[in-house]
């Protein structure tokens, strides 16, 4: 499920963010990988991933929380007019 996202991984050099799969960064405890920009040779850390991964998790989460809340709110909305007395 969540093995197969992806995460967005800036680059130290250029700051160009390359897909990194999750599965991958779990696997083992640092992950090296090629920018796609630069060809600089990134390092990532399990531990530092960990920070990110948690950061990730929340932020979609929060989307689909959000999703969720948008689904059950009523499409219609109060316009301005309704407020005039
Ligand atoms: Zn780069």
């Amino acid at each position: 499920m969540f093995e197969d996202e992806t995460i967005d991984v800036a680059c130290p050099q250029c700051g160009y963010k390359n897909s990194i799969l999750v599965r991958e960064l779990e696997e083992s405890a640092e992950t090296h990988f090629v920018c796609r920009k630069c060809q600089a040779g990134v390092r990532i850390e399990a531990d530092e991933f960990k920070h990110r991964l948690d950061q990730v998790l929340k932020e979609v989460e929060d989307l689909e929380r959000e999703a969720a809340r948008d689904a059950k709110r009523p499409a219609r909305r109060p316009r301005k007019g309704d407020f005039q007395i």
